[in-house]
């Protein structure tokens, strides 16, 4: 090793979980991270790591904001295109908009060309972390998991699985999906930066065979994620209270089959009852916040305070394509938005928003201690964000005072057009010097757990 670079400007981030009173804002208005590889090696003021590494190279972007990269826990794959849909509620806009678009991923030509601009759009709005909601298709996957390693990005994803109540097209069989799954595992799970997350669509959509071959799947695997939806929709609640009808509540319907475990991850849960939030506590089970999409599609104003204080982690998605696009940040401010709607609204300060948009994530998929902040030995997952010269930012991060004050203008304003440099693992996957990137180095690689 040659000795660390430094990487100059102002730096934020979230070590610790400040929902649990374990973490606050450290921020250094001219800092640096002294960078090794792929790896962190410490963060502070600049003149202090200067002293402290006087030969080491300066990576000079002051002007800019620097932050951990960003975890998104629920987006879909094969749902870009149908982005900006407006007046109509969960189950209308399934129908009418994202399954005839996640038909199309049968073919090959199509799912390659989606695959690849849902990944650089992912990384252009500095996200490094994903767990991605897949297409209804093998042969979609497959591709889709190429192209995800060619991007650098930290992805986990799966075959999305259904065999009741969609388009014919987009089911499947019990048998199917755990062979299928099986398969896509075997090739992808644990490869470099990927990992396989079992994914039923929603119960309303999968039989209780279906629903037995996802635990059989999930337990075969070890190290796999799982996610699905729940509770999204008032209309759905109620549907999916009809199909089991031993079901005391939606989330009986995934417990019985073991997949409600500290690897789950449940999208949504805007309408649970008590006894649900606290069998997802007893789990360490995550549920994935989309205020986006759960103000776009109706669906209601997220219970935060009931679920803290239940004790569930909560982490963020942004839920392309019914979210309103591809930015964590964004859902973050809408997040805060939304709380300042509920009578027992929690509030939200920029510390915790940034952290729900960081450091949850990278918890709740098994990522703390690898990416999240910017702690010693962590990964080099970070986004620098320089707003465009003349815009509404600049102008507000120039005469911002203190660092709270910078961050909740980020939350506010920071759109994919003020993303300069977004890296994984220290190499460039948006922006930065042509030549490093795409590449998987061995040490980012290696460092991943499975
Ligand atoms: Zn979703």
């Amino acid at each position: 090793m040659s000795g660390p670079t430094l990487l100059r400007g102002t730096l934020m981030h979230v070590p610790g979980n400040p929902f649990r009173g374990e973490g606050a804002l450290e921020a250094f208005e001219d800092g640096a991270l002294a960078l090794d590889g792929s790896e962190v090696v410490a963060v502070g003021d600049y003149a202090a790591l200067r002293r402290r590494f006087p030969q080491a190279p300066v990576d000079d972007r002051r002007g800019a904001v620097i932050l951990p990269g960003l975890v998104d826990a629920h987006v879909h794959f094969p749902q870009v295109p149908v982005l900006g849909a407006v007046g109509m509620q969960l189950l209308t806009w399934l129908e009418r908009r994202a399954l005839p678009e996640e038909a199309r991923y049968l073919d090959e030509g199509y799912a390659a060309a989606r695959a690849d601009t849902f990944l650089r759009l992912l990384a252009a709005s500095g996200t490094t972390t994903a767990l991605v909601f897949g297409a209804h298709f093998a042969s979609a996957m497959e591709i889709f998991f190429q192209a995800a390693e060619r991007s650098g990005l930290r992805i986990a994803a799966g075959l999305n699985v259904a065999d009741r109540n969609l388009r014919p097209e987009l089911h499947t069989s019990p048998e199917r999906a755990l062979a299928e799954g099986l398969e896509l595992t075997r090739r992808w799970h644990g490869r470099g930066r990927l990992r396989y997350a079992v994914t039923p669509r929603f119960a309303l959509s999968a039989g209780e065979g279906l629903l037995e071959a996802c635990g059989e799947l999930l337990r075969a695997v070890p190290g796999a994620l799982f996610t699905t939806h729940l509770n999204e929709n008032a209309e759905e609640v109620r549907a999916v209270a009809e199909l089991f009808p031993w079901a005391a509540d939606y989330l009986a319907t995934y417990e019985r089959f073991g997949l409600v475990t500290d690897r789950s991850l449940f999208a949504h849960d805007v309408h649970p009852r008590a006894s649900e939030l606290e069998r997802l506590a007893t789990a360490d089970a995550t549920v994935v916040h989309c205020p986006t999409s759960n103000v776009s599609l109706g669906s209601g104003l997220f219970p935060l305070r009931r679920h803290l204080t239940a004790g569930v982690r909560v982490a963020l998605g942004s839920d392309v394509g019914a979210g309103t696009g591809f930015g964590v940040l964004k859902e973050a401010l809408a997040a805060h938005q939304v709380q300042m709607l509920r009578d027992d609204g929690e509030r939200l300060d920029p510390a915790r928003l940034l952290y729900l948009a960081t450091g949850a994530g990278a918890r709740a998929l098994g990522l703390g201690g690898v990416v999240g902040d910017f702690g010693p030995g962590r990964q080099a997952d970070l986004l620098v964000l320089r707003p465009p010269a003349g815009s509404t930012l600049e102008a507000l991060l120039a005469g911002a005072e203190g660092a709270e004050s910078a961050l909740a203008a980020v939350l506010t304003l920071a759109g994919e057009e003020s993303v300069e440099e977004v890296r994984v693992g220290g190499t460039p996957v948006h922006g930065g010097v042509p030549s490093e990137r795409g590449g998987l180095d061995a040490g980012g690689a290696g460092a991943v757990p499975p």
